[in-house]
């Protein structure tokens, strides 16, 4: 390792917003920590060739919005302009089902199986080709750190085609006896925190299933999924199969709501869940929807605490917290909480967070300013709710939109920080004494998407998990994602399954 050129420095502090930076005793239990220095490592982004401006992807070409209107796209990391994106309208959206409803009576129902998982592995494999163009474009427009969208999000989305490619042709062995058939076209809409591996979720079971789809990416991260739209070209897809409509919400809703979508399937917030199911209430379409979280993480004290520790940190800083399915509440036992809390303060010391172009850095930037500023807002609500807050001494960067990593001690139940997902750096610890109030305070949530357990001992872990109302539970491990098996949630993360066979069931009709 040799001394690492400083950036350059933004006094100690939480935010350029202000936020927690600005509370007094977040800057008193600001932690004086060894720094460790790393030779810069960048990744170069000379591999992608960022255009001015993109239009939509209708009917296999790029096409300009009708009335012309464009956002922009930022990078995160930097606070810069990365290109001009087509603000889809309703009419746009009315093209693009057209062309979706048009190839799917025509082409791509009526397709052998087997022809349709050609183009499912000739797009994973167009994927794994091009990977290092999809992560460095997923960093630009994300913020997420390189190593992540180069590990994490680009091999899952590439291995989920591969992967429902494989069901393609053997859908009535996924459904034995039930004659399963395609819904038609299908509406999608995700969120900005997983920008490819989102779409990869939603358009390949889609496709496998013979549906054809209109795919609405998040406004601030829309990159990847043109640069998809490229890919599908490229593997010369059917025109009209696959269609990208980018813009706010409005161009979603407009999308979802349209008689001829037959199946409706939305990752997002919770309030925007709500409000789809509330639009499409009445029209009989099929619906999925995927929606926040706020996991428990639970340490027992026979658990293997640096393992553990590991698994908290990854839990809730992989990614910036900017995860549905984020271990954001600690829950330990009493018994051992004054140690791991030691232990989990001296991780945080050593994470590395800045530009996420480097290979080194752990924590990278957040996505837009706007969740920026809801972090510091529900920050700064713990410290006045009275939790105590503890922050690692580290640097930030002076531009772009940076937020410390953040753990709060002395957090009772009721204050937000509990209670609410945060989808930041942000980590709420609880402690509890015996297993059944781990349970019920693990559940004393609005939401159950996923939870951790950590404990050596097999049968607790058996009879905890049976006992956790949350779709997936972890044990002895984190953020383990696979294309086989289904994700999804109870109460408020949601309903239907994404991943497995599961995830292709929510896009067959069975008679
Ligand atoms: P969001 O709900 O604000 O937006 C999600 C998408 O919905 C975006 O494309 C947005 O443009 C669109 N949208 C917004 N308003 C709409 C409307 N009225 N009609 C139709 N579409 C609309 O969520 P976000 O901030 O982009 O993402 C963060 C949320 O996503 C978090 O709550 C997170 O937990 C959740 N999430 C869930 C999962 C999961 O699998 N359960 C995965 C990733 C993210």
């Amino acid at each position: 390792m040799s001394p690492r050129k400083p950036p350059s420095r933004r006094p100690a502090g939480v935010t350029p917003t202000g936020g927690a930076a600005s509370a007094p005793r977040a800057a008193s239990a600001l932690a004086a920590t060894t720094p460790w220095s790393y030779a810069p490592a960048p990744e170069s982004r000379e591999i992608v060739s960022i255009r001015p401006r993109y239009g939509l992807f209708i009917d296999g070409r790029e096409r300009a919005p009708i009335d012309g209107e464009v956002t922009v796209t930022y990078n995160p990391a930097t606070e810069e302009p990365l290109a001009e994106i087509a603000k889809g309208s309703p009419a746009d959206a009315d093209r693009a089902i057209e062309a979706a409803e048009r190839a799917h009576r025509k082409v791509w129902s009526r397709l052998a199986p087997r022809e349709r998982a050609k183009y499912l592995y000739r797009i994973s494999r167009i994927m794994q080709e091009r990977s290092r163009e999809f992560a460095v474009t997923e960093t630009l427009d994300s913020g997420k750190p390189i190593r992540e969208s180069r590990d994490v999000d680009v091999p899952l989305a590439a291995a989920h085609f591969w992967y429902y490619a494989g069901w393609a042709d053997k859908l009535d062995y996924a459904v034995p006896g039930r004659s399963p058939e395609s819904l038609g076209v299908v509406g999608q809409v995700i969120p900005w925190n997983f920008p490819l591996l989102m779409l990869a979720w939603k358009i390949a079971p889609a496709l496998a299933a013979g549906n054809t789809v209109v795919l609405k990416p998040a406004s601030t991260t829309p990159l990847t999924a043109l640069l998809f739209a490229d890919v599908c070209r490229q593997a010369e897809l059917p025109d009209g199969v696959v269609n990208i409509v980018t813009g706010p919400g409005s161009t979603g809703m407009s999308i979802l709501t349209d008689p001829r979508i037959a199946k409706v399937a939305f990752t997002g917030s919770t309030a925007v869940g709500i409000k789809i199911a509330q639009g499409i209430a009445g029209q009989g379409k099929a619906l999925t929807l995927e929606l926040g979280g706020k996991a428990a993480n639970i340490v027992f004290d026979d658990a293997a605490l640096d393992q553990a520790v590991e698994g908290v940190i990854n839990g809730i800083f992989f990614n910036q917290g900017e995860v549905c399915c984020a271990g954001s509440r600690l829950l330990v036992q009493e018994s051992i909480a004054d140690e791991f809390i030691a232990r989990l303060r001296d991780r945080m010391g050593t994470l590395r967070v800045g530009d996420p172009m480097d290979k080194n850095t752990d924590v990278g930037a957040i996505n837009s300013r706007d969740q920026m500023e809801k972090i510091a807002e529900l920050v700064a609500s713990g410290v006045a709710e009275g939790a105590d807050l503890w922050q690692p001494a580290c640097d930030l960067p002076s531009r772009g939109w940076f937020f410390r990593p953040t753990l709060f001690t002395g957090v009772a139940q009721s204050h937000r920080i509990a209670r609410e997902e945060i989808f930041g750096p942000v980590l709420a610890a609880i402690t509890f004494r015996t297993i059944d109030e781990a349970i019920e305070k693990a559940n004393n949530t609005a939401y159950g998407l996923s939870a951790g357990i950590w404990t050596e001992k097999g049968s607790r872990i058996l009879d905890v998990a049976a006992r956790l109302k949350a779709g997936v539970v972890w044990a002895n491990t984190f953020n383990r994602f696979d294309p086989t098996a289904p994700f999804g949630g109870y109460k408020e993360s949601g309903y239907g399954r994404e991943g497995g066979v599961q995830g292709l069931h929510a896009y067959l009709r069975m008679s």
